[in-house]
């Protein structure tokens, strides 16, 4: 049994089929979805698809390239109020995105600033609400890092779409965060990904699609969707020489704590 720790079901290219989407997902062993919210509409909308389907459960937050978009004034109080929902099971997607340039009229200087207050208010309702979070990160590993480092010991952090080498998530991990893995360790220019999963120690890490992005090299062109985590999980158990039962056991009981599923 697969767990996909990370997709995005509220996307708009899951609109006519969802149903399917997630009855092909547990046709391919993966029984459990996390739905994970990007702003406070999708993750709203997370929340409703959770309900609507016994397999998903939800994550709401506001993603670090959504900042700027938020004109809510209440948007914490919004997130908070998502958040005591039964079904959400995390708080997130909310971190530091250095790669994807700020909108026009924004400097990067305000970007940033803007991403970090958005991370930290985030991170300090996480606590008050006892629930672990789930972090992007992208070319902003070390700040992430520290800012969630003020959090050490108060709450655990998923370092999701993991591209880094063990090195630099192994001080993670012994802080009590996780790393995820996409569809990325199965392409074959980034073979440092998978070495990366091949590296680290079992039940350390959790698997995700990101889907509707980032399609495992099997499916490379076609919308991804969780049914596809399978693929991931088939190149890293036959990298790490394990079965894919193995893996699949070890990766579900560590999404399963992370979780609280
Ligand atoms: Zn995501």
């Amino acid at each position: 049994m697969l767990i996909d720790t990370h997709c995005h079901l509220h996307s708009s290219r899951f609109k006519k089929d969802l149903r399917d989407v997630v009855a092909r997902a547990v046709d391919a062993g993966v029984t459990q979805m996390i739905a994970v919210g990007c702003d406070v509409e999708s993750s709203r909308q997370a929340v409703a698809i959770a309900e609507a389907h016994p397999e998903v459960y939800a994550t709401v937050g506001v993603h670090p390239c959504y900042v700027m978009e938020v004109t809510q004034p209440d948007w914490l109080e919004q997130i908070q109020t998502l958040a005591q929902h039964p079904l959400v099971v995390a708080l997130g997607e909310m971190g530091l995105d250095y790669h994807h340039a700020p909108p026009e009229g924004t400097s990067w200087e305000t970007y940033k600033s803007v991403q970090a207050d958005f991370f930290r208010r985030q991170m300090d309702l996480a606590f008050s609400l006892h629930k672990n979070i789930v972090v992007h990160q992208r070319n902003s590993l070390a700040d992430a890092v520290t800012m969630v480092s003020e959090f050490n010991g108060r709450l655990s952090a998923q370092f999701h779409c993991f591209i880094d080498s063990w090195a630099q998530a192994q001080p993670l991990l012994e802080q009590g965060h996780v790393i995820s893995f996409t569809g990325i360790t199965t392409y074959p220019q980034a073979p440092e990904v998978l070495q990366c999963a091949v590296d680290a120690t079992a039940g350390s890490f959790m698997l995700e699609t990101d889907s509707p992005y980032l399609s495992p090299q099997a499916k490379r062109g076609q919308r991804c969707e969780p049914a596809f985590v399978r693929n991931t999980a088939e190149a890293i158990a036959a990298a790490r020489g394990v079965t894919l039962e193995m893996l699949a056991h070890e990766t579900s009981q560590r999404a399963r704590d992370f979780f609280g599923l």
